[in-house]
């Protein structure tokens, strides 16, 4: 049978629903798990929606988003006591379990029902239904078209509509990554018809910067921008003190990285960032320069071709000789032409 028609019928009467998102929740990972608790409540459904880590400041505005449940450092038992009993579980804009962080246990669980909804590649076996478009821009993609499908376009309410914007707002980069296609504009010309306020959430997301956060990329640009023209690639390294200097908040490094990308010639951009015992790196590509490759051989992560991220263990310099290394290695494709 047809996912939508399982999903359908599984959910046919009141269930009790969570929805987890992936660690570092982005705006399509956050937009469309509010969009899918809001569509989920109005069917009768007990929705409780969980992030791994804290979601960016700047989406604290979304509708619903003060009911999510942050379960940075809490344990396994305290986790579940927030969402204890229930019968179905939706993991939202990931598919493999080391996405999901320290809820990861959850998806071990079997008396659950699991469906995924994503598009990113490679999806793992362990859920029951698989909603799923590796073509889809954003995960707020698939599920609009999910929404139509089960519950018709009147359920999509203008709340919904606006958390399913900003997921594809965000994920196509403002429209501007290949990502982006036609099927994409027309989703869109369908949630402006359901009254998303396009101009005040674009200023809402991108014109939103705190003075401090401003004066960091101010920073950043002129302190902590390498560029590498013969290799393409522009990147950005930023350390512990950095944080502390300039008060950073959950999500005021977000949009760093498109101004690596932002100079003329770059094909790949990246920010390399130190936190705690970890670094994190974002990275984003132009044309055939995989970004996700790069992520995923030497990183542990993955991603989209065009907008990809991982981890490393190793020290902040250790990791940024370890980046340039690959980068000079010529093993991936930095070939530059005036269309690019
Ligand atoms: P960002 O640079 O915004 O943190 O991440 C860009 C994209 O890369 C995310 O939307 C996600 O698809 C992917 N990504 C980021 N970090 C990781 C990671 O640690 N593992 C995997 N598999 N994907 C990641
Ligand atoms: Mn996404």
């Amino acid at each position: 049978m047809h996912a939508i028609s399982i999903l359908k019928e599984q959910l046919a009467s009141p269930k009790r629903v969570a929805i987890v998102m992936h660690t570092k929740p982005d705006a399509d990972a956050f937009g469309t798990s509010l969009a899918l608790a809001l569509f989920l409540r109005a069917q009768g459904h007990m929705v409780q929606v969980i992030a791994p880590t804290h979601y960016p400041n700047f989406l604290s505005w979304l509708p619903a988003a003060d009911t999510v449940f942050v379960a940075e450092n809490e344990d396994e038992e305290t986790i579940m006591q927030h969402i204890e009993p229930i019968d179905v579980l939706f993991c939202v804009d990931f598919s493999t379990t080391s996405r999901a962080g320290t809820l990861a246990f959850l998806l071990q669980k079997t008396n659950v029902l699991k469906v995924i909804i994503d598009h990113h590649t490679e999806p793992e076996d362990f859920a029951d239904i698989l909603i799923w478009d590796i073509k889809a821009a954003a995960s707020a993609q698939v599920a609009f078209e999910l929404f139509k499908e089960w519950g018709g376009e009147e359920q999509i309410t203008k709340d919904i509509a606006t958390c399913l914007y900003v997921g594809i707002l965000t994920d196509t980069n403002s429209f501007k990554n290949p990502n982006t296609t036609a099927q994409t504009h027309r989703i869109v010309a369908e949630l402006i018809d359901r009254g998303v306020d396009t101009a005040g959430n674009q200023r809402l997301i991108y014109d939103n910067k705190t003075l401090n956060k401003l004066l960091f990329f101010s920073f950043a640009v002129s302190q902590r921008l390498v560029v590498l023209p013969e290799f393409h690639t522009a990147y950005f390294v930023i350390q512990k003190e950095d944080y502390k200097r300039y008060d950073l908040q959950n999500g005021d490094t977000e949009g760093l990285v498109d101004y690596a990308l932002s100079l003329k010639g770059t094909l790949l951009g990246a920010v390399l960032k130190e936190k705690d015992d970890t670094i994190y790196l974002s990275l984003r590509s132009v044309g055939d320069v995989p970004a996700n490759l790069i992520a995923k051989k030497y990183f542990q992560g993955g991603g989209h071709k065009n907008a990809a991220g991982g981890t490393s263990k190793f020290s902040l310099t250790e990791t940024v000789d370890h980046f340039e290394s690959i980068v000079r290695s010529g093993q991936f494709k930095f070939q530059y032409t005036n269309e690019t």
